[in-house]
């Protein structure tokens, strides 16, 4: 089967992780129940930015949280590793910008990821990630965001939810943590 994974925050900690770096630039100490409450995808409200200082601060300091020490969240690369040996196709479709393209790829590769480099699609527009799913035929496709995920209806495709504080209203097929993809291969 063709499983298709958004890369940013339903396979890795990317926000929580930049909440951390927040804290430390800005020289405060929130704590993660604030995360874990937040509404928006954005995470500079409770930090008391606006709009455009919140967007400032994360193209300020994207280099850092992308490509420093950001974790996979548990069982992520296992579970990816185990799909990948049981025969399966993995594709990422990220929205990161092209030009990070070689850099993201190489980096998942380095934490143990399972990457083909001729699927691996990086600088999609939420619409084209609709496309691009269409075209390839997915099976699976799993993200967390509402305005991707919103966009995204097959009767062949299962669309999971990666589940976060700001999707809970998405109706759908939900994962909380990756030791759940056993259940959706047990189910199908
Ligand atoms: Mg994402």
């Amino acid at each position: 089967m063709k499983f298709g994974f958004d890369i940013d925050d339903t396979l890795i900690n990317l926000r929580g992780y930049a909440f951390t770096i927040y804290n430390k630039k800005l020289n405060k100490n929130l704590a993660m129940d604030i995360f874990e409450a937040l509404k928006t995808v954005e995470i500079h409200e409770p930090f008391g930015l606006t709009n455009a200082e919140g967007k400032q601060m994360w193209n300020t300091l994207r280099e850092e949280i992308y490509f420093s020490d950001c974790p996979a969240y548990p069982e992520a690369v296992e579970t990816l590793q185990e799909l990948k040996e049981q025969g399966h196709e993995i594709y990422y479709i990220t929205a990161r910008p092209g030009e990070h393209a070689e850099r993201t790829m190489n980096w998942m590769k380095e934490r143990g990821f399972p990457v083909d480099d001729d699927k691996f699609y990086c600088g999609m527009k939420d619409h084209e990630k609709v496309k691009i799913i269409e075209e390839l035929g997915l099976d699976f496709y799993f993200d967390d965001k509402p305005g991707v995920l919103a966009t995204l209806s097959s009767d062949y495709l299962r669309v999971v939810v990666r589940d976060q504080s700001y999707n809970r209203h998405l109706q759908g097929e939900r994962l909380s943590h990756w030791k759940e993809m056993k259940t959706f291969l047990s189910s199908e």
